[in-house]
């Protein structure tokens, strides 16, 4: 049977995870993308404060 998680460790592997996706988390993610991070954003709502 094929392993179909074989990558999930590496795709479930974040440099950073930024709580929030307001003013401050959403200008954070987009500095530590633009720095080559791999950037995990969780956001509790739906849709963005700002
Ligand atoms: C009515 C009102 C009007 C405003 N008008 C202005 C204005 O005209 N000009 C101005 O400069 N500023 C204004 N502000 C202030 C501005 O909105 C805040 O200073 C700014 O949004 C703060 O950004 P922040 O990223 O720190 O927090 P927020 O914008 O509050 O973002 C926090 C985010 O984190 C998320 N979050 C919280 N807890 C969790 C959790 N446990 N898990 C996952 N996600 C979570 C929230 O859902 C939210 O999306 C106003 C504020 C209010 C309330």
């Amino acid at each position: 049977m094929a392993n179909l998680l074989i990558d999930s460790l590496k795709v479930r592997t974040y440099d950073a995870i930024v709580i929030g996706s307001g003013m401050s988390g959403g200008w954070a993610a987009k500095e530590l993308t633009e720095h080559g991070l791999r950037t995990l954003v969780l956001e509790r709502d739906g849709t963005s404060n700002t």
